[in-house]
Formats: structure tokens, C-alpha cells, sequence
């Protein structure tokens, strides 16, 4: 035979695109439109409908940006469409709102209402229909509020752009209605136009040289052979007949087996704000429920139970659709968490709280309970996820995002996943490398190619979809996974749930390889830096929200005051929400993180009411005296963890002018600051030891070049480290006046358009150097870092996690060490050889990097780094500009534990308020086991829940006591069930005896009597 393939080909392709699409509906004429444009923020159904709609017109511009037009759509079906056939065509509303060519979610969409304010369905790019039921001569009858939302990612060349702000983004409009048709789709053709689209996709994946794929190109040759192209409709069904045969050939004996599971990611906020995701929720929602009420095989999974709960507030009664699909088992309730959180800064209890909050919610509402995490988009996991996973009763974990890695290939897509302390979790990476499959040939074969277990397992999980902002899947997609059920060369797809494919998976992969540790994700690494006021407003709330449970508590318990629940619920669903994966990481537009800090600020008045409250309940009427309220877990200042009590007397420490600079010096350690503010020396008193290696200055800010090849609020790119200046020079360094019992140098600094001012403060009785650093910032794509040179060998640093700490590397042996050049650590860093370390602890920097040199002396100098801030320009141009404080405090300690304990002392200090001594309702004898949650129950049954963990990494036992009458001790999981008895040794009078594995998590529920 003559080779003639490229030619076919290309004739099948034109067929298609010139006779096919266009007789995709048979008939169409214009419908009457009228609209009205809401003057700013969105309105219910309700209020819009009795505005004055004013005519509009195909080809006419609408909607600012930002904006919302409501369109009155009427008209009446034709009459003489009664001759067509019911069976063979559907009549539906044609929409193009002016649909830009990029994907769904990033532009104009719309939700369909009928004219008594039920949802219909939502418009979108590639899913711009609305079926009618009314007959010919029928009449038609919708509104349809257009969200006029910009494109702010464009083209993704990471311009800096206004338009992520409604303050900057323009009141001009910026999309021109093209269509609104009532049109008659031809179901024949569509079908047709199906079987085409999944052939030539599986066509174009498979080897030329097998027979199989010169079998489909023969089929649809001679489909296009055997049709008229002037009578598509009336030859529609002898073309199928043609590809019938070929598409009946089933799949080989071992092709990949794809569970697809109909999925939309919908980031909670990103390149709009959480007022647009809600809607976009219940447009995506509407999709999926009008596609379920087609197609009865159709289950869809969504995740965070704040789009949920959105639902039930703002849209009821798609909720109670929902609610019935969900208890049906085809919507499912997947993951388990508040929102989809980033998880690599989210604290310990913070964690905790996205699992419990998620899986309440889903129980209370569904009666389901979510046995899988589900973060397809996180940026990086954290090495305490196993354990927190499992502790909240879950069993399985899904991400794809690893994929993204710039440098290393992860060797696996089905493996356990192994923690800090052990514990293993059945994990699986969908190897098609997206969360937003449209379950093209492509896609599939990419799967199946690319599935690393290959010879072991065989099945892999494809989310299906139109995602990021929405848009889901889409009656195309159903017709794709129908058709490659069991088809020749493609994998075997069968739509199912994610527990059926976790279980499936599980089953048939009894042995999975085992990665222990972080997963790293080699990218966004800008993420833990950026918008710096989000992450402090997250370190600042969930401290709060830590003392605020913790005094409430006492007070409930001390004083019988009322426990504020629902206050401290609403808190926590805040900062929740504010962990979502572009919200914390900074990767947001403007309006974005404006909103979040004043969601903070709102949270910051409300809890620390809370505590007031609590405290003065705690004090009583007639309080006389003044007290300071110690919540921290460590004792401090004299004062035991979670108590009151008056601080401890202590000598002021003395401060010696010395060649421009000060020497400061307590008891325990003797600080040297230069001429320039620096630190020069820092002497363990005890040990004589040095910790500043000699011509290495600390406390040393240096400014970098931080402008990445693309996405620049998420990247920061190796390359920064060859462009940076240390800003040495000081402006003035000056003694601050005496303060009580503390002795403090001020140093100020000032480069490009902005200043510094730090205040380097010794108490008496801490061998610890306090950091504050008030930075007011206008520089832009720069990356501003405080830099500690330590006389230090270290083979490896250790960074606080959740619910304990994992060590890196110092050196980059490997590729893997290599990528890991910016690193996230929680309160505190520690860099050690054995019997002497240092520890560096901030109250609001995540971005670290932690690496060492060899001097010419031949010693090893640790160099700790904590990233302040950037500026990067997209996608809010204005990001990080004004004013920032950062606390830092720098200590010699001899072991984690004692990093550990400066972390949480420079996090939660001491509060004073009115009052006598308080005892603490609960007590660690032992420093390893570390209280993390004091609280009252979910269940509000007034038992008190303690979390706890080990660590320093090692196992260990000790004493809890608790300081008030008590029934009973249960352990339980995150969720406050009943759990194994695995940590309670023994009971005794006063409390329990524990015996804790190195990093183990226990929560324990305590009845009062
Ligand atoms: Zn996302």
C-alpha cells in the first residue's frame, strides 16, 4: 500500500472542523435579551430580578471587571422545529458571554436561573449550553447572572498587572456577548463527533507500526469516505456505523486499569477573591448536578468542607441537591479537610483542625466520613502528615503536584508514605499529572506510560474536569470515559469513587515501596516568604487561638465561666480558610491578601476579648494584684507552663560601651555588638565556648536579586544566591534607655527606598539574643535576608515541623540535597555537633535556608538564614510593600528540646493582667512530652481534650497531671473518638503515665467530675 497517512489525517482533521462542528446543532435562532448591571458587589436572585432591565444586544460590550450583569433572557421555542425528531435533538439555550480562548474559570462565566430563582445550570467556555424542556412554540424564560471576572493570568508571562485589585482594575468593560440562541443540538452528530474525538486522540498515542493504528485511520477514512458532507445530520448515523467495529475492540488483557473520578479543583481564592469562588462553587455544583440527573453512572468528588458549608449558607437549595447526591454516594464528600491547606506552614494544631473541622462537617451533614486526604495542588507536604492523617482516623493520601519537581523525579506513584514518627500512609500520585483531565487519549496514554509500579500494580486515579477556577466536568468527558471503557490500545476507564480506587489500589499492591520523610515539593519555594503579613496574621491567630483555648478552659474549669465554642469556632474557620494553598503561600492576587489581613485583625480583636474575658473571670471580682499568665508549655520568667503567678526576680543584666558598639552580658551568655549593629560575638558564659566564627558577623541583613524565570510570588529561584549585598553600613547604633530587668542596642539601617530599625535586646534570664526587626520596605523583586554565620560543625540542621522536626542536610551531595535550597521550618531552627548548638527562633518567618563552608582555619561555619521578605510583582504588583516586624532570638542551647522551648517562648509571651496566682489545669512532669492543645471537647459534653507529642525524637515516659477532680482518661483520635490505649501507661491519682515513640501524637480526652 501506498504510505498516504499524513495526508489522511489531515483530511479527517478538516472534515471535522468544517462539516462536523458546524452540524452539531441543526438549527438556531436569537433569543431577546435585556440586562442590568449590578452597580458593585454581587445580589441575590431576588433583589436582581426586580431591577429595571434595560435592552441588550448581541455584539454589545457588558461587564467592568470585577463586575456583575444580570441578563433577562426570553423568547419562544420555533415552532417549526415539530418536525424534527424529539429523539434525535435537544433543545437548548446556546450561550457565548465572549468566551476568551483560555480554559474555563479564568474568565466570564454565568449561572442559570429559571424565573422563580432555581438554579438551572452554569455557562461557561466548553459548556455553554442550557437544555430546555419546553417544546416547540414553547417559551423560554432564564436569567443569567455573567460575572465580568479578568483574566489576571493572561498569557502567563507574569506581568505585573491592576486588575487584581477592584480599586485598580478599571470600570471599562471588557467582554462583547457574542451569542444567545435557542438552538437545536443534533444528538446524532454530537455522538459522532465523540466516537471521532476518542479515536483520533488514541490514534495520535499509539506506535505507527501497529496494525491497530492504521485500523482507526482506515475506520475514519472511510467514515469520511461513506459520508455527505453536505447532509452530516442524515448521514451521521452511517458514519458511526463505519467506526462501530473499532470502537468495539476491547482493551488488551493488561492495559492500565484508570479509575476517573469527575473532580474540579476549585482554588478557594486565588486570582479572585473568596466572594468569587463562592459563586463559583455553586456554578460548578450546578454543572455537576444537572450532569448527575443525565447520567446515572456520573460520581463526582470535591473536597473542603468550606465549600460546602458556602453552599448551605449562600445557596441552600442546591445544598439540599447536593446533600441527596452525597447521601446517594455520586457526590462525594472527598479529603476531609476545611480547605484544600497548604501544608508545609499550617501549624501542628492547625492541621489537626483542617482534618477535624473537614470530617465533622462531612459526618454531621452526609453521614460520610472521608477516608482520604486529597491535596492534588498543596505545595509540598510535610514529614508530620502520616501521623496527623492517620490520628484523624484517615487512611489514604493523593497529591500529583510532586510531578512539578524541577530536578528530581519522584520514583514512585503508589508507595506508603512514612513520617517523622513512623507512621505510614497508603499514597497515591495519579501519574497522568493533572488534577483537570478532560480524559483525552493523551491524557490516558500518559498515565499508562508514565505509571511507575507497572509489573506490580496496575491502576492508577485520573480527576477529571475543568479546574483551578471551576468549570468541572463536562457531558463530552462522560461520552470519553463511555467510550474507552474496554478499547483497543486505550487503558480500561471506569468511573468510580476515590475510596473504590484507594481500596482497589491497595488490595492489589500489598508490598508498595516505602518514601520516608518530606515531600519536597522542587519549586514554589518563594511560597514561604511571600506576603509576609498573611503569614505573620497566620502565626499571630493560631497562637491566639491557642491561649484563647487554653484560659477558657481554665476558666470553665476553675470558675464554671461559659466556654465560648461558637466564638472560637467562627475563629478557627478564618485562619482555616486563610491556610488555603494560595491564600498562606502568598501566591494570590492584591484583593486577596487585603482581605486576609483584615480577617486576621478581625480574628486578633475577637480572641483576644476571648481571653480577656477568661482572664477576668479567672481573676474574680475582687482581683487586687497583677499577675502574668505564662501559656506557653515550657516554664518561663519562674512561672509554670499554664499558670499565673509573679515573675521571678532577676538581676538587670549589665551593657559596657565598647569601640562604637556594646558589649551586653547576663549571667549565662556575653554578647558582642560591633560599630555596624552586628553581632561579633556571642559566649556561652558556662562553657567559654564561642559561637561566631572570628571575622563573621551575625544579625548581618543581605538583599538579593530575586527575579525568578516565571511564576514569581511562588518561585524563588537558585540564581538569587549569585546577586546579593550584605548591608553592613549602619546609620546609627545607640543604647535604648534602660528597661526593667533587659538592656537593648537600636540599630538603624537604610538602602534603596527603604529603612531598618532593630532593636537587640538581652533579658536576665535568658542566654538568648532578641531580634526585632522593623523593616519599612519598598524595594520590588527583592529578597531581604538576616544572616547568622555559626562556629558550628553541623552535618545536618534541624527544623521545627508538626508536632516535632526533621533534620536536612547542611551539604548538597545529591541532586535531592541540591533542590533543597529554601527551606520551610515553624518557630525555630537548630544547628548542632554534639554538646553544643545554636537555635534560632522567629514568631513569623517560614523561608530558611540552612547550608555551611569551610574556613581557612579548617573550622566549619553553619550559616542559618531566615527569609524576611520579597517583593514580588505578580500577581499583585504591590506585594509586601510597607511596614514589617519580625522578632528573632538567637540562643545557644545544648539540644532540640531547648530550641523548642525558645520557639514556643518568643511565640506565646507572657501576658499581664489583674488577678492572684492561677494553677494550671494540666501538667507535663517530663520537658519531652509537650502539651500542644488545651481545650473543651467538640462534642460539648465539657470533658476536656489535651494533645500532646513527643519532642525530641525519642521515646520516653512521664507524668500528665491534671489540676482538677476527673472520672476518666480516654484516648482518642483528632476527631475526639475513642481510640487504642497505646501512650496511657497507667492511671494514677492526680493524672496518667505516658510512654511516647519518638514524635508521637496523643490526644487525650479527660472527663470531669
Ligand atoms: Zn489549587
Amino acid at each position: 500500500m501506498h504510505e498516504n497517512t499524513a495526508l489522511i489525517r489531515a483530511r479527517i482533521r478538516r472534515f471535522v472542523s468544517e462539516r462536523i462542528t458546524p452540524a452539531l446543532y441543526r438549527s438556531s435562532s436569537p433569543l431577546t435579551m435585556s440586562a442590568w448591571e449590578v452597580p458593585d458587589e454581587p445580589v441575590p436572585f431576588a433583589e436582581a430580578m426586580n431591577q429595571d432591565f434595560q435592552p441588550f444586544e448581541t455584539g454589545t460590550l457588558w461587564g467592568k471587571p470585577w463586575g456583575t450583569t444580570w441578563f433577562h433572557v426570553t423568547g419562544v421555542v420555533p415552532e417549526e422545529w415539530s418536525r424534527f425528531n424529539n429523539l434525535d435533538t435537544r433543545t437548548e439555550i446556546l450561550v457565548d458571554l465572549g468566551f476568551l480562548s483560555g480554559q474555563s474559570g479564568f474568565q466570564a462565566e454565568g449561572l442559570v436561573y429559571d424565573p422563580q430563582g432555581r438554579i438551572v445550570k452554569a455557562v461557561e467556555p466548553f459548556n455553554n449550553y442550557v437544555p430546555i424542556t419546553a417544546g416547540p412554540g414553547g417559551v423560554v424564560d432564564v436569567y443569567i447572572e455573567a460575572a465580568s471576572n479578568p483574566d489576571v493570568g493572561s498569557d502567563w508571562s507574569f506581568q505585573p498587572t491592576a486588575v487584581g485589585d477592584k480599586a485598580t482594575a478599571g470600570t471599562d468593560p471588557i467582554y462583547r456577548m457574542r451569542r444567545m440562541d435557542i438552538a437545536l443540538l443534533d444528538r446524532r452528530v454530537w455522538q459522532l463527533d465523540r466516537d471521532i474525538w476518542t479515536l483520533l486522540g488514541l490514534m495520535e498515542e499509539l506506535s505507527a507500526d501497529l496494525p491497530r493504528t492504521a485500523e482507526i485511520l482506515r475506520a475514519l477514512e472511510a467514515m469520511v469516505d461513506a459520508m455527505d458532507p453536505d447532509d452530516v445530520s442524515g448521514t451521521a448515523e452511517l458514519g458511526r456505523g463505519i467506526l462501530a467495529p473499532v470502537l468495539a475492540l476491547p482493551a488488551y488483557a493488561s492495559a492500565h486499569r484508570v479509575v476517573a473520578v469527575g473532580h474540579a479543583h476549585i482554588d478557594s481564592a486565588w486570582l479572585w477573591p473568596v466572594r468569587e469562588t463562592i459563586r463559583k462553587c455553586a456554578r460548578t455544583f450546578s454543572n455537576v448536578l444537572q450532569l448527575m440527573d443525565e447520567d446515572p453512572n456520573f460520581i463526582f468528588a470535591c473536597s473542603s468542607a468550606q465549600q460546602y458549608a458556602w453552599m448551605k449558607e449562600h445557596y441552600p437549595q442546591l445544598f439540599e441537591r447536593i446533600r441527596e447526591r452525597a447521601i446517594e454516594g455520586r457526590f462525594v464528600p472527598v479529603g476531609g479537610m476545611w480547605v484544600e491547606s497548604d501544608t508545609n506552614m499550617p501549624g501542628g494544631e492547625a492541621l489537626a483542625r483542617q482534618l477535624l473541622a473537614g470530617k465533622s462537617f462531612f459526618m454531621r451533614e452526609f453521614g460520610v466520613e472521608p477516608l482520604e486526604v486529597w491535596l492534588p495542588d498543596s505545595f509540598g507536604y510535610t514529614a508530620a502528615f502520616p501521623q496527623i492523617v492517620a490520628a484523624a482516623g484517615s487512611k489514604y493520601f493523593l497529591t500529583q503536584k510532586i510531578s512539578w519537581n524541577e530536578t528530581n523525579t519522584m520514583p514512585h506513584h503508589t508507595f506508603n508514605w512514612e513520617g517523622i514518627d513512623g507512621t505510614r500512609v497508603f499514597t497515591h500520585f495519579p501519574p497522568v499529572d493533572t488534577y483537570n483531565s478532560v480524559l483525552s487519549g493523551e491524557e490516558l496514554a500518559r498515565a499508562q506510560r508514565q505509571y511507575a509500579e507497572k509489573g506490580a500494580s496496575n491502576v492508577s486515579l485520573v480527576p477529571f474536569g475543568y479546574g483551578d477556577g471551576g468549570g468541572g466536568p463536562t457531558r463530552e468527558m462522560l461520552a470519553a470515559a463511555e467510550r474507552t471503557e474496554s478499547l483497543e490500545g486505550s487503558p480500561r476507564v471506569s468511573i468510580a469513587t476515590p475510596r473504590a480506587f484507594f481500596e482497589t489500589a491497595e488490595a492489589s499492591y500489598p508490598h508498595p515501596p516505602v518514601w520516608s520523610g518530606e515531600l519536597y515539593l522542587e519549586f514554589h519555594r518563594g511560597t514561604y516568604t511571600s506576603q509576609a503579613k498573611t503569614k505573620s496574621g497566620n502565626r499571630r491567630s493560631e497562637h491566639l487561638l491557642r491561649e484563647a483555648e487554653l484560659w477558657a478552659t481554665a476558666a470553665t474549669i476553675r470558675t464554671g465561666a461559659e466556654y465560648p465554642y461558637d466564638r472560637i469556632e467562627r475563629a478557627w474557620q478564618t485562619v482555616l480558610l486563610n491556610q488555603f494553598h494560595d491564600i498562606l503561600p502568598g501566591s494570590s492576587i492584591a484583593w486577596v491578601h487585603q482581605v486576609a489581613e483584615e480577617s486576621y485583625a478581625a480574628v486578633r480583636e475577637e480572641l483576644d476579648d476571648v481571653i480577656a474575658t477568661a482572664l477576668a473571670a479567672l481573676a474574680g471580682p475582687d482581683a487586687g494584684g497583677s499577675v502574668v499568665y505564662n501559656p506557653s508549655p515550657f516554664p518561663v520568667s519562674g512561672i509554670p507552663a499554664f499558670s499565673a503567678g509573679v515573675r521571678a526576680e532577676a538581676s538587670t543584666p549589665r551593657v559596657t560601651p565598647n569601640g562604637g558598639g556594646f558589649v551586653l552580658e547576663n549571667d549565662a551568655v556575653r554578647i558582642e555588638i560591633d560599630s555596624r549593629g552586628l553581632l561579633v560575638s556571642l559566649v556561652d558564659l558556662g562553657t567559654g565556648r564561642e559561637a561566631v566564627p572570628a571575622g563573621e558577623p551575625g544579625n548581618v541583613l543581605q538583599l538579593f536579586r530575586d527575579t525568578p524565570t516565571q511564576w514569581d510570588a511562588w518561585d524563588i529561584d537558585e540564581h538569587y544566591q549569585r546577586n546579593g549585598v550584605e548591608l553592613l553600613d549602619a546609620d546609627s547604633v545607640e543604647l535604648v534607655p534602660e528597661g526593667t530587668g533587659s538592656v537593648a542596642v537600636r540599630v538603624t539601617r537604610s538602602f534603596g527606598a527603604s529603612t531598618v530599625s532593630q532593636e537587640l535586646r538581652l533579658d536576665a534570664d535568658e542566654p538568648t539574643l532578641h531580634i526585632s526587626t522593623s523593616v519599612d520596605w519598598h524595594e520590588r523583586q527583592k529578597l531581604l535576608k538576616l544572616a547568622f554565620p555559626f562556629d558550628v560543625h553541623a552535618d545536618r540542621a534541624a527544623s521545627e515541623i508538626q508536632f516535632g522536626h526533621i533534620y536536612r542536610p547542611t551539604h548538597v551531595n545529591t541532586s535531592w540535597d541540591a533542590a533543597r535550597f529554601e527551606t520551610c521550618a515553624h518557630r525555630w531552627v537548630f544547628a548542632a555537633e554534639p554538646g553544643f548548638g545554636v537555635a534560632v527562633a522567629n514568631d513569623s518567618t517560614y523561608g530558611h535556608d540552612i547550608g555551611r563552608r569551610t574556613r581557612a582555619d579548617g573550622g566549619t561555619t553553619t550559616m542559618v538564614r531566615e527569609s524576611l521578605l520579597r517583593a514580588p510583582t505578580f500577581p499583585d504588583p504591590t506585594a509586601d510593600q510597607g511596614v514589617h516586624v519580625f522578632h528573632t532570638s538567637v540562643g545557644i542551647t545544648p539540644d532540640v528540646l531547648s530550641a523548642a522551648e525558645a520557639g514556643y517562648r518568643l511565640n506565646l509571651p507572657l501576658r499581664e493582667a489583674p488577678g492572684a496566682a492561677v494553677a494550671p489545669v494540666v501538667t507535663s512532669e517530663n520537658p519531652a512530652i509537650v502539651i500542644e492543645a488545651v481545650k473543651l471537647a467538640e462534642d460539648r459534653s465539657g470533658d476536656v481534650i489535651v494533645r500532646l507529642y513527643e519532642a525530641r525524637g525519642s521515646k520516653t515516659t512521664g507524668a500528665v497531671a491534671f489540676g482538677f477532680p476527673f472520672a476518666e482518661v480516654t484516648e482518642t483520635d483528632i476527631l475526639e473518638r475513642a481510640s487504642r490505649r497505646l501512650a496511657i501507661d497507667s492511671n494514677s491519682e492526680d493524672g496518667v503515665r505516658l510512654t511516647l515513640r519518638a514524635f508521637q501524637l496523643v490526644t487525650l480526652r479527660i472527663a470531669r467530675r
